[in-house]
């Protein structure tokens, strides 16, 4: 039976939201939040590992009390557990203080096999959650994950697909396993109405900064985070350009080389 953590992020839907000028930072006042787009891609690859080999699943997400929504969608979509880790203390976290929680907390679930994270984050979109969650877990770490092929919780191997940029890497790799999933094969189920029901009621294990056991308060939130954002801006649009509809090449040319004459 395997053990697998799915870590997961509710984000503000990106679409929506809008930059403030004067001051620099995103306005989410009035923005839709949703379930990572990804991690919902990466939720379908645990359940259907779960669903192959047998075990549980648990989510997992650090964010504000709001993310259990985002939970109760992983639920209702076949994970067995959620968890939020949520607390002022663990606010303007970066992604080193972010892993940091996520794996305390982890450890006091038990220990895991396989570790699923989506590729990205729709608003942070560092990447580098996966790198630190692996080391922190001491995992092996498989990125860019097309398909789960095997498991073999016994020999303590997994075989997955992996996509590069020139090709497909069919690669083995030593449980416990972080796995980053590409959207290309795992698209998320439509919950049926009995699990959707179920998962608005279900239990929601909730941790905070004083709950998890030997949680180093310089490694938390602001102080345990080295990255430092002073601004946030759109980038700057340029001139636009001139498309050259003359009626002909010939014409487009003469009419090129007429605005060239001007500022050449
Ligand atoms: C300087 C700075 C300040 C920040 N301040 C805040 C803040 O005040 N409040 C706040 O809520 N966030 C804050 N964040 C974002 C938060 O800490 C991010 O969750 C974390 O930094 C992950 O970065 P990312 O979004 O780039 O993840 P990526 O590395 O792009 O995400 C990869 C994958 O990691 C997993 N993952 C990412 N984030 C989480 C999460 N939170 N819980 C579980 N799994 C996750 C998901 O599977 C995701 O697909 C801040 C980030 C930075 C850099």
């Amino acid at each position: 039976m395997l053990n697998i953590l799915c870590c997961v992020k509710q984000v503000p839907d990106v679409n929506l939201v809008k930059i403030d000028p004067e001051t620099g930072s995103l306005i989410r006042q009035g923005v839709p939040s949703i379930l990572n787009p990804l991690d919902a891609n990466a939720l379908e690859a645990a359940v259907m590992t779960k669903e192959r080999y047998g075990g549980e699943v648990t989510c997992i997400t650090m964010g504000p009390d709001m993310a259990e929504e985002a939970l109760r969608e992983c639920l209702a979509a076949g994970a067995d557990k959620a968890v939020i880790l949520s607390d002022r203390a663990f606010a303007n976290a970066d992604t080193l203080a972010t892993s940091y929680v996520i794996t305390s907390a982890a450890n006091q679930l038990g220990q895991f096999d396989l570790i699923f994270c989506g590729k990205e984050s729709l608003d942070g979109a560092t990447g580098q959650m996966a790198s630190q969650l692996a080391e922190r877990f001491d995992a092996s770490l498989l990125s860019g994950v097309l398909t789960v092929c095997k498991v073999d919780e016994n020999g303590k191997t997994v075989i997955v697909e992996r996509e590069l940029e020139t090709g497909v890497e069919k690669t083995q790799a030593t449980l416990p396993a972080l796995i980053t999933v590409e959207k290309t094969n795992y698209h998320p189920r439509i919950p049926n109405l009995k699990s959707w029901k179920a998962s608005r009621t279900a239990e929601i294990v909730r941790y905070n900064s004083r709950t998890i056991p030997d949680l180093d308060p310089a490694q938390i939130g602001d102080p345990g985070s080295p990255t430092k954002v002073p601004r946030t801006y759109p980038p700057e649009v340029g001139e636009t350009g001139m498309i050259l509809q003359e009626g002909s090449p010939e014409k487009d040319v003469d009419k090129l080389l007429s605005l060239l004459e001007g500022v050449i």
